[in-house]
């Protein structure tokens, strides 16, 4: 049996991108913190198709050691997608920023994402029709002023998959690895972000899409053949970097 594994699935774009896979016939496993939101998106998924496998998986991804058990915990699973969704910003000025949530930043957005990319790549490069998504941001191709630590965290996350991207393709690897940049969204994204009270994100911001809108581009992202989906204002476009 094939799963596709998604991060940060207990809200926002992980959760909607839960429900298109789950739509597409693929057996989940959704990892986050909070139980409660997957036991309910588990319940959306069975709602959708009965027949599907959902794994839950409690995990706090910040925490270098955690990220090594999670994968641990998925080694008897044959995994199609890995889908490293889980994040969050950071808005405030560098220096006025509050350093615990930035260290705890740096570990998710980048220390977890390359650490789980690394060891899928390690053991289902060779495996034919294996894809890994990693979300990176708009932010990650254009610095934000007073979220410039957020945004240098995404600038990370597509250079690492774009240079994972070329790597596979050079070795003539079956893997594809891909990123996914979405413009702003309504999540929980904006709130939980917010480090000062002198960045409007909603002001800042004319066009903001849905969760569901975002997980039907990380879908056609999935299907498509390119290696960034970029994904701005109403427009979106997949780029395929030269090699
Ligand atoms: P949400 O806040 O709704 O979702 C974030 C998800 O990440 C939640 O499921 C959360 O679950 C999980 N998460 C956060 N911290 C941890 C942690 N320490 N360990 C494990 N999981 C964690 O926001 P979005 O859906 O908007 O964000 C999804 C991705 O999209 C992020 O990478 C974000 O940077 C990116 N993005 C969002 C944009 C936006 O405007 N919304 C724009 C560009 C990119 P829990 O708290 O239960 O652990």
């Amino acid at each position: 049996m094939k799963y596709t594994v998604i991060t940060g699935a207990s809200s926002g774009i992980g959760y909607e991108s839960a429900l298109v896979f789950a739509a597409r016939g693929k057996n989940l496993v959704i990892a986050a913190r909070r139980t409660e939101q997957l036991e309910q998106l588990k319940k959306d998924v069975h709602d959708i198709n009965a027949d599907l496998d959902v794994i839950i998986r409690e995990v706090d991804l910040s925490i270098s050691e955690n990220v090594y058990d999670f994968y641990e915990s998925l080694k008897d699973l044959d995994i199609e997608t890995f889908i490293n969704n889980a994040g969050f910003g950071n808005f405030a000025a560098v220096g006025e920023q509050k350093l615990p949530k930035i260290e705890s930043m740096l570990r998710l957005n980048n220390e977890a994402l390359t650490i789980l990319s690394s060891l899928y790549a390690r053991d289902y490069a060779e495996v034919e029709g294996t894809q890994l998504i990693n979300v990176s941001s708009g932010g990650g191709y254009t610095i934000v002023a007073d979220a410039v630590t957020y945004c240098a965290t995404k600038f990370f996350v597509s250079a690492f998959t774009e240079g994972m991207a070329q790597e596979l393709e050079e070795k003539g690897a079956k893997m594809k690895a891909k990123v996914l940049a979405p413009a702003a969204t309504e999540t929980e994204f904006a709130d939980r972000s917010m480090d000062t009270e002198n960045f409007d994100y909603q002001g800042n911001i004319p066009q903001f899409h849905t969760a569901k809108e975002m997980a039907r581009f990380m879908l056609d992202l999935y299907d498509s053949d390119k290696v960034v989906g970029i994904v701005d204002g109403e427009t979106y476009e997949f780029q395929l970097k030269d090699p």
